[in-house]
């Protein structure tokens, strides 16, 4: 289990690079074939090459820079815009054609943009940090009611929740606890952190990073020894090293 869950923290971004790669082949076939069999939207295939050709620049110099681990700072607004709107294309070729798992192809999205938005080598005050925790990451039978006020928390260490507290004391960031993506949001509005450390499965991470495009975010995927959902754990490591990273 314990090197299952290394690897699962370890995913290489090249996979999502790749597939990215491969999707832009994908499109640029489309956009030709348009061009040649139907002269009414010849225009739009122009537009799609254009716009896949710009893709192609701004992704292989990231994947380059990202290599090198110094992605140039003009392409990576680009870079980023362009693989949130290819990303379902990748996960359609990735997870249903090249039937690679969809949380692989997810923990490297994560990755890439991980590496991004910590290359930018930004640092905020430790108090202007939210730690977004899943309700799932609570022990299923535990009564105190953390969404309210994760401070609300009894730290008997049955779940991952006390630790964070303790944690959070210790440092001084904000820490709040969501039941889904509404509630985020809304708590994300209240608190207007600078920088966000979200902790979720594969899936809500990827969906939280595209809905929150504006704010600096790390993503942490949880660990889920009792299955999706269900009392769900965390290497607190990964949460002290985003801290590192991102606070000044
Ligand atoms: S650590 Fe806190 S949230 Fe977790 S079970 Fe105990 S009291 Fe409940």
């Amino acid at each position: 289990m314990q090197r299952v869950n290394k690897m699962k923290t370890l995913e290489s971004p090249r996979l999502f690079l790749g597939l990215i790669g491969i999707s832009i082949v994908f499109l640029l076939g489309i956009a030709l074939s348009i061009f040649f069999l139907d002269s009414i939207w010849s225009i739009l295939s122009i537009f799609l090459f254009a716009l896949l050709i710009f893709a192609s620049i701004a992704i292989f110099g990231i994947a380059v820079g990202l290599k090198k681990r110094e992605p140039l700072q003009i392409l990576q607004k680009p870079a980023e815009v362009m693989m949130n709107l290819l990303y379902p294309v990748a996960m359609f070729l990735g997870a249903l054609v090249l039937r690679i798992d969809k949380d692989k192809i997810r923990r490297s999205f994560i990755s890439v943009h991980n590496r991004l938005a910590q290359s930018k080598q930004i640092k905020v005050k430790v108090e202007e940090i939210l730690v977004l925790l899943p309700h799932c990451l609570q022990w299923s039978e535990c009564n105190i009611k953390i969404t309210n006020d994760v401070m609300h928390c009894k730290m008997c260490g049955k779940c991952k929740v006390g630790e964070l507290v303790t944690l959070k004391k210790e440092k001084g960031f904000h820490l709040a606890v969501a039941t889904g993506g509404t509630l985020a949001r809304k708590i994300v509005k209240d608190i207007r952190p600078k920088a966000i450390i979200g902790v979720a499965c594969e899936r809500d991470l990827v969906s939280g990073i595209q809905d929150v495009r504006n704010f600096y975010v790390i993503g942490v995927t949880n660990e889920r020894p009792n299955g999706p959902c269900y009392n769900t754990s965390l290497d607190l490591e990964k949460v002290r090293e985003a801290l590192r990273k991102i606070s000044s």
